[in-house]
């Protein structure tokens, strides 16, 4: 769960604001480029993908969107792979397009989105996470 590179750029912006080229610290989070910069913490980065595909908000889009979406908010190394490989690997996605094939028109309406409480709920998750006490 320790990522070590995005501990250290956050430790070097609290120094020296403009230390990291395209990164920032804002309320003690770490943006690349105005994202939010995740690192390489596969616990958030699949926390995040869980929120904005499998969750109703995300319906299940396909790659292409689902990585549209996550890439607006959201930085972290290899992001486009992780996106593919977590929609690729999603079994609702999978039943979807083989049901798809099997019975079109048969597919299910949307879930209504519940974008309430997700937002604060997630940054309040992921600031406690990057101001951990650092060990
Ligand atoms: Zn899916």
């Amino acid at each position: 769960m320790s990522d070590p590179e995005a501990s250290s750029k956050v430790q070097t912006l609290c120094i020296s604001p403009a230390a990291v080229p395209d990164f920032t610290l804002k309320d003690g989070v770490l943006y690349f480029k105005n994202r939010m910069w995740i690192g390489n913490n596969v616990q958030v980065q699949q926390k995040i993908l869980a929120n904005l595909h499998t969750a109703p908000v995300g319906g299940h889009s396909g790659i292409h969107v689902t990585y549209q979406r996550v890439k607006q908010l959201f930085a972290w190394p290899h992001l486009r792979s992780t996106v593919m490989q977590f929609v690729n690997s999603c079994s609702i996605c999978q039943q979807a397009k083989s049901e798809h094939v099997k019975y079109p028109g048969m597919l299910q309406p949307l879930p209504v989105p519940e974008h309430a409480g997700f937002w604060p709920k997630l940054e309040k998750w992921l600031i406690n996470w990057l101001c951990r006490p650092l060990v």
